[in-house]
């Protein structure tokens, strides 16, 4: 079973991904570094509800 997760920029805080994520991982919060458009460099995305 999936679940869908937001992940923000935690500078500018848009909202640049969606990802599926395992149901039964659901305690932990998901941190990424991915490309920000906005920011326009990496940094880190945060799960977000
Ligand atoms: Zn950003």
């Amino acid at each position: 079973m999936k679940k869908k997760a937001i992940l923000v920029c935690t500078e500018c805080l848009s909202r640049n991904y969606t990802v599926l994520k395992n149901a039964r991982m659901n305690t932990e919060r998901l941190e990424l570094r991915k490309y920000c458009k906005h920011c326009k460099k990496h940094t880190l995305h945060r799960e977000t509800k």
